[in-house]
């Protein structure tokens, strides 16, 4: 039992080390690929579980893109992305945002606590693309 215990610690370390060591808000899958090449034996859905729980943990943070797999950062600090429109990539972008309007709060009941920005943009690798075509 101890040594089950065990062997879960190290997976959950090496599932962290591997997202904490990407800038590229990698999905679950490609989190998979990596940490398979250390642990074998792992399965997805043990690196799926391993991911939600430091997600939950406030250890790393999961981005909520709409309508595509999820995607995982091992940067908590507060920061926005900007989203490829041509391939997905990811980046990370460092300012801050203005505190939500108090005449935003006059169209809702709601208390408005936060909210994020997406930006959407075209990555390097895709602007060279078009440049050749
Ligand atoms: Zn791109
Ligand atoms: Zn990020």
């Amino acid at each position: 039992m101890a040594a089950k215990q065990h062997r879960m610690t190290r997976q959950r370390r090496i599932i962290l080390e591997t997202v904490k060591g990407l800038k590229t808000h990698p999905t679950a899958d490609e989190v998979f690929g990596l940490v398979r090449k250390k642990l074998p034996r792992i399965s997805l859905g043990t690196v799926y579980r391993n991911l939600e729980l430091l997600t939950e943990q406030g250890i790393i943070q999961k981005l909520d893109t709409a309508g595509q797999q999820k995607r995982f950062d091992g940067d908590i600090s507060p920061h926005s992305h900007v989203k490829c429109v041509k391939c997905g990539k990811i980046d990370d972008l460092y300012f801050e945002l203005p505190k939500p309007s108090a005449a935003w709060a006059g169209q809702t009941r709601f208390k408005i606590l936060e909210y994020k920005v997406e930006l959407l943009g075209i990555c390097p690798d895709c602007q060279k693309k078009m440049e050749q075509n």
